[in-house]
């Protein structure tokens, strides 16, 4: 869903958001403010909890170098509020990246953790540093000039922030950037493998993320009229949380149903103020229990929709000149002398390798005799102990997965890695993820190259949805594909790569004998238009049809080699693998 389209679940919201000033009750022009505030700090939350999975419970912290910001540049150094806004904005990406950095390093509760102390470390700051904050006593909150310096006209000004900022959001989910962050989240390797470096990724996100919720903290003070540090509670930043996981992971109304849910509960609910940690608390376990998916899902019609039954994959190797035109000979991938192990076990020991472009090079071998690992090495995810890694006449860097796309090495994996609850054409469209133009400041307010790229990523993952076969399944969420369609799934979005080498582990794993047909005649195809493809396969048919070459691979160390002639004279061979 691009442009338009993509805003009108919003169009309730915002009747609603219009519609509140002829209640003419001032009342709810702050609740509603209120509400619009959370939201402009929760809408770029929501990038980094929602869609990145990043667990920044203590982002209250934010809120806080915002409003004590705006507050004091306006009220000691006399700044214009627009300007203190600015600087509470600029001053909150900081600070976001700051709280955001140990992401990169912790992971999931130590990170929690981590934003939870910097929260606790802006407090007491905010408490210690009387001679700026005020110390206990406080400061107060910024005004806004006319036509804003009015309960309504005040509202009117949140309202339209909050909505930029869903505005904002929205572009961002529909694209690269906001695939990549659920791709991080739920296939994270799958991401490394296309090219998407999490660390540049997440410090972006970070930076929006800390600059919205700065704004919101200058928006707040003024809205509390004056402020003090036990303002910026725990609860609050439960409530930011909890709204975004009500809301459902991955989308946008949700969280900011949620929001506005959490931020109106509580006035319904007067004398149940004082149990609010224990009301959110209540609410998330029901929905834990009832929606998992939170109340994106109920809203989710689509992903309810029945898929045809009898689903047969009919790939059209045909269309593959469209992404593959390797014109000139092109390197080849050598490994020579390779060996890894983890603790005791050889995993790999002392193996060499050619895979050439345009030839199928299979690997073969029982169970745990290191061809995943193999494809690992070359990969990028195991960084071998001795050995050499190269393509052509560079060397390949070892243990650095992000580095392979874009050199066009792209590979699939033992089990599919894919986001279930995107669809299956947003899924293969990560695999395209390094070919967009755009930056992320472009992104946000849609800007001509960043629509450019999404109809390019669309038209591109279509058509190689088409080339495997799976057209018709391009808008079904992905967790309700079957397993072979997974696979094929995995090898369209390593297509979008245009891949110079396609490395492929067990890809027939899980399909019938006609798709292992089809399948070995689309990785012919693949190879015939100049790729080069190493196969890793139990299946001895599909290996004898389709390699070039063949190695076969027993405790890490190579058994024999040869062309698929070669292997089926080879006496201990046979006798061991192909029960002859
Ligand atoms: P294959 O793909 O041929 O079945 P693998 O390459 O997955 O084999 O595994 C080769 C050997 O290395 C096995 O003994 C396996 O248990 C071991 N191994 C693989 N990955 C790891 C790991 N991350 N940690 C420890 N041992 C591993
Ligand atoms: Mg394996």
């Amino acid at each position: 869903m691009t442009g338009l389209r993509a805003l009108v679940p919003f169009l309730p919201v915002a009747a609603l958001a219009i519609a509140l000033p002829f209640t003419g009750n001032d009342y709810w022009a702050v609740i509603g403010t209120r509400a619009a505030i959370y939201w402009v700090l929760v809408a770029g939350l929501n990038l980094v909890v929602g869609f990145g999975g990043q667990l920044a419970i203590g982002w209250v912290a934010l809120l806080t170098v915002g409003a004590y910001t705006a507050s004091v540049l306006v009220a000691s150094a006399a700044w214009p509020i627009y300007m203190a806004l600015a600087a509470a904005a600029g001053l909150g990406a900081v600070s976001g990246v700051v709280v955001g950095l140990p992401a990169l390093r912790l992971r999931t509760f130590y990170f929690a953790m981590a934003t939870l102390g910097f929260a606790t470390i802006v407090t007491q700051v905010a408490l210690a540093w009387e001679s700026v904050t005020g110390g206990g006593i406080g400061v107060s909150g910024p005004a806004f000039p006319a036509p804003f310096d009015t309960a309504w006209g005040f509202y009117a000004l949140c309202a339209v922030a909050a909505a930029l900022c869903t505005w904002m959001t929205v572009n961002v989910g529909d694209s690269r950037f906001g695939r990549a962050l659920v791709a991080i989240r739920d296939a994270e390797v799958a991401a490394e493998a296309t090219g998407i470096s999490k660390p540049a990724l997440l410090v972006t996100v970070f930076l929006f993320a800390g600059a919205t919720a700065g704004v919101a903290g200058g928006l707040f003070a003024t809205l509390q009229s004056y402020i003090t540090p036990d303002a910026f509670t725990f609860d609050l930043s439960v409530l930011f949380f909890i709204a975004i996981l009500i809301g459902g992971r991955g989308s946008i109304i949700g969280p900011l149903l949620g929001t506005i849910l959490l931020t109106v509960l509580p006035e319904f609910a007067a004398p149940l103020v004082a149990w609010s940690t224990f009301l959110y608390a209540a609410l998330l376990g029901v929905i834990v229990l009832v929606m998992p998916g939170g109340i994106a899902n109920l809203l989710d019609f689509r992903g309810r929709k029945p898929l045809e039954s009898n689903r047969a994959i009919v790939p059209r190797p045909a269309l593959l000149g469209e992404f593959l035109n390797h014109t000139t000979a092109e390197a080849s991938i050598r490994l020579a002398g390779v060996a890894l192990g983890f603790g005791a076990v050889r995993a790999i020991d002392g193996l060499d390798l050619v895979i050439r472009p345009g030839e199928v090079h299979g690997l073969i071998g029982p169970n745990g005799s290191g061809k995943t690992t193999t494809l690992n090495v070359i990969s990028g995810f195991n960084r071998p102990d001795t050995g050499s890694l190269r393509l052509g006449a560079h060397p390949l860097p070892a243990g650095m997965p992000q580095t392979r796309a874009r050199l066009g090495i792209a590979r699939t994996f033992q089990t599919p890695r894919l986001i279930g609850e995107a669809s299956l054409l947003e899924n293969v469209m990560i695999g395209g993820t390094i070919e967009g133009r755009a930056t992320f400041g472009e992104t946000l307010v849609s800007l001509p190259r960043h629509r450019r790229d999404e109809r390019v990523l669309r038209d591109a993952a279509m058509l190689a949805l088409r080339t495997v076969g799976l057209e018709s399944l391009a808008e079904a969420r992905a967790d309700r594909l079957q397993h072979s369609e997974l696979r094929f799934m995995e090898i369209a979005r390593a297509l979008m790569l245009r891949p110079a080498f396609l490395l492929l582990d067990e890809p027939a794993a899980g399909l019938s004998p006609d798709e292992i047909r089809r399948l070995g005649e689309l990785i012919a195809a693949i190879a015939a238009r100049g790729t080069g493809v190493l196969l890793v396969e139990h299946h001895a048919d599909l290996i004898f049809d389709i390699c070039d070459h063949v190695t076969v691979l027993n405790l890490g160390r190579e058994l024999a080699a040869g062309t698929p002639a070669d292997i089926r004279a080879h006496q201990e061979v046979v006798s061991a693998y192909l029960g002859g």
